[in-house]
């Protein structure tokens, strides 16, 4: 039996990871703020002996008793609206959060896990992009706190590693979505969903044309599971999502059919720095970790409109 540390763990990533390692028999230790995470969302691990819940915030830091085998950091604000409003709070996370964590893996001679981000790749002008891509970020503006903190927390990964020789493990996330989203989060799968079931106008930002591709929860936590056991050498950073590309209108009429929604498609400004397209190459992942997203787009929505319609 391991002793897994996930921070951020009552969030949408975080309480999924922690639902699907304790079934696999691990010793589960959740620590989160509630930023922006729920109990709700763990409620029903609470009884469960094998798991503990700390109510921390890692920007201060973190002392733990029990040896800990692997720690998880997913500790962050991660939709648009949610971390331009905690802006300061984002960058420090990713940085003295970050540097916490790091302390506490050293200390314990633990694997440490960092939930990185296809943000990292700006507005890419690269398409797909690759993990050798460098990216096309606007460093002072809205999204920044975000964007470059999670290029500052690799920098962070790998100064622990050649210093300290740290066991680290990076992966880049694109868009995922699934039950355990908050439904006031803002995110485009969320929103459009609640919209649809509630027969409200549904929100396009832009003219729609902006591209995205999206990844089913279940997929990416078997992608998270398979990077950390993965060899040593295998540091990353590794994209993680679904290569399948859509754009925001298409996704928009998607959801109003498998809803069978009356929702009219209404159009609103597009914010500032959102980028044109994001699609995933996921070849490393598929040589080094031997993963691919399964669950198509259309049974993904299914399971997550079911989800959503026992919330509102
Ligand atoms: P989420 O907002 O649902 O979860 C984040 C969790 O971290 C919340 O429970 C929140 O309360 C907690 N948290 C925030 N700041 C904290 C702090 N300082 N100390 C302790 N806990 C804190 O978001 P999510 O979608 O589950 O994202 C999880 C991680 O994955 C984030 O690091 C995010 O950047 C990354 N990620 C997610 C996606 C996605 O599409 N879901 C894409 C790219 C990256
Ligand atoms: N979006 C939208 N309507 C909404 C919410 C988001 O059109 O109600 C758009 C947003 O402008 C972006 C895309 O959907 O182009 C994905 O947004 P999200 O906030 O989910 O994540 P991002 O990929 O921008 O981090």
């Amino acid at each position: 039996m391991k002793t897994i540390l996930i921070t951020g763990g009552a969030g949408f990533l975080g309480s999924n990871l922690c639902g699907r390692l304790l079934k696999e028999g691990n010793r589960i230790i959740c620590v989160d703020n509630f930023l922006t995470g729920s109990k709700e969302n763990i409620e029903s691990f609470l009884t469960d002996q094998n798991f503990k819940f700390v109510e921390h915030d890692i920007i201060d830091p973190l002392f733990v008793d029990e040896d800990i085998d692997e720690i998880y950091n997913l500790a962050c604000p991660a939709s648009p609206v949610d971390y331009q409003d905690n802006a300061i709070r984002t960058v420090k996370a990713n940085t003295i959060g970050v540097i916490n964590m790091l302390g506490l893996a050293r200390a314990k001679n633990a694997k440490i896990f960092q939930a990185s981000t296809s943000e990292v790749y700006g507005d890419p002008l690269e398409h797909p992009q690759k993990e050798t891509y460098r990216g096309n970020v606007n460093p002072d503006g809205p999204r920044a706190c975000y964007d470059e903190g999670k290029r500052c927390a690799e920098t962070l990964f790998f100064d622990y590693q050649r210093t300290h020789n740290l066991k680290i493990k990076i992966v880049r996330i694109f868009n995922t979505y699934g039950p355990n989203m908050a439904s006031d989060d803002g995110r485009v799968v969320s929103n459009f969903i609640i919209q649809a079931l509630k027969g409200e106008d549904i929100t396009i930002y832009g003219d729609g044309n902006q591209t995205r591709s999206f990844c089913y929860a279940d997929d990416l936590i078997d992608g998270f599971i398979k990077m950390m056991a993965s060899d040593n050498q295998i540091t990353g950073p590794i994209n993680l999502g679904n290569p399948d590309e859509f754009t925001v209108n298409e996704l928009a009429r998607k959801v109003v059919e498998l809803v069978g929604s009356k929702s009219e498609i209404v159009f609103k400004d597009l914010p500032i720095d959102d980028p044109t397209r994001r699609c995933p190459d996921i070849s490393l992942a598929k040589e080094n970790l031997e993963w691919e997203p399964k669950i198509k787009l259309q049974e993904g929505l299914l399971k997550t409109i079911e989800y959503f319609k026992t919330k509102i």
